[in-house]
């Protein structure tokens, strides 16, 4: 099974109420079994929310707790955060998922960059919370962008 952010198959799952819909991504999972998940609606947050941030350091430090994820009007979304990775973690589980590919940048899902907690646009090297979680329990996790998507996921479709 492979897991996906919801918001890259074109759920309006995203803060905006918007999606990510990747094409490409869709294409090539098409007639494989798929497992959506949105880690920030699983840990309670409406769509629309407000946009949020890790601020000092990134998914790993919010989980051993010397990083919190505060929105844009500062609010502390931390236990929304935490509680939608723990969700996803025992999602992977249960569906024996051997691959998540998780949308890059978002502080949930973002697997080589995140935002830097500033609200300006500047990225800096780290995961989002989900991905720390998912890594932690042994999951591959890979962005949509990554080169090597096609052979990684045919490696998986040929299991
Ligand atoms: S939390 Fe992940 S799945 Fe949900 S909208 Fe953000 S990037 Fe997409």
């Amino acid at each position: 099974m492979i897991m996906i952010s919801a918001c890259l198959l074109g759920r309006n799952c995203k803060y905006s109420g918007g999606n990510n819909k990747n094409s490409r991504i869709i294409d090539l999972l098409r007639d494989y079994p798929v497992l959506p998940v949105c880690p920030e609606e699983l840990g309670g947050l409406p769509t629309p929310r407000l946009p949020a941030e890790i601020t000092n350091g990134d998914g790993s430090d919010v989980i051993s707790g010397v990083a919190r994820v505060i929105s844009s009007r500062g609010d502390d979304f931390t236990r929304h955060f935490s509680r939608g990775a723990e969700k996803v973690k025992e999602m992977a589980k249960k569906h024996q998922v051997s691959l998540a590919i998780l949308k890059e940048r978002s502080p949930s899902c973002g697997v080589s960059q995140i935002y830097d907690g500033t609200f300006s646009g500047q990225t800096v090297p780290g995961c989002g919370v989900t991905t720390a979680g998912l890594r932690k329990a042994g999951v591959k996790v890979i962005s949509e962008g990554d080169p090597l998507l096609e052979e990684i996921v045919s490696a998986v479709k040929e299991r």
